[in-house]
C-alpha cells in the first residue's frame, strides 16, 4: 500500500510538471491584436487613401496624353493629401505592419516627386515608370492593413 502511494504521488508530480512546462510558454506569447476601437479607426483611415487610390487611374490618362500641365495640378491638388493621410493610416498599424506602411508611403511618395519632375521634362518614360511603381506600392501598403 506504501509502495501504491508513493508511485502515484511520483506520478501525480509528474503530471504537475508537465501542465506546468506546457501552461507556461503559451500564455506568454500571446501575439498583440487590434482591439475593434483600433479596427473601426483603420477602416476610417484605410478609406480615405483608398479613395485616392481609385483616383490614379485618372493620372495615368493624364501621363499617357502627356497632358503634363494637368499630371502636375493632380499631384499637387488630390494626391498633395496622400501623404498625409498614408502617415496617419500607417500610425495606428502594429509596429511590424507600421513600419511595412511607412516604407511603402515614403516609396509612394517618392514616385510622386519623380512623375512631377518627369512632367517638367515632360518626359513620359520616366512619369509612366514611376506610375507603375506607386501602384505597386500602394498594393504592399493595403496588404498590411488588417482586415474584419
Ligand atoms: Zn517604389
Amino acid at each position: 500500500m506504501a509502495r501504491y502511494r508513493s508511485t502515484l504521488a511520483w506520478i501525480l508530480g509528474l503530471v504537475a510538471v508537465f501542465l506546468v512546462s506546457c501552461s507556461g510558454p503559451t500564455t506568454a506569447t500571446v501575439a498583440p491584436t487590434y482591439t475593434p476601437v483600433q479596427l473601426a479607426q483603420i477602416r476610417q483611415y484605410e478609406s480615405k487613401v483608398v479613395e485616392l487610390r481609385q483616383r490614379l487611374p485618372a493620372l495615368a490618362t493624364l501621363i499617357e496624353n502627356r497632358n503634363w500641365t494637368d499630371v502636375r495640378t493632380f499631384i499637387h491638388g488630390p494626391l498633395g493629401e496622400l501623404r498625409v493621410r498614408m502617415s496617419i493610416l500607417a500610425r495606428t498599424l502594429l509596429p511590424e505592419a507600421e513600419a511595412t506602411a511607412t516604407a511603402a508611403a515614403k516609396e509612394i511618395s517618392g514616385h510622386f516627386v519623380e512623375i512631377d519632375e518627369a512632367a517638367v521634362n515632360e518626359d513620359y518614360r520616366q512619369a509612366i515608370r514611376n506610375y507603375a511603381e506607386a501602384v505597386k506600392d500602394f498594393d504592399v501598403l493595403l496588404k498590411v492593413i488588417p482586415q474584419g
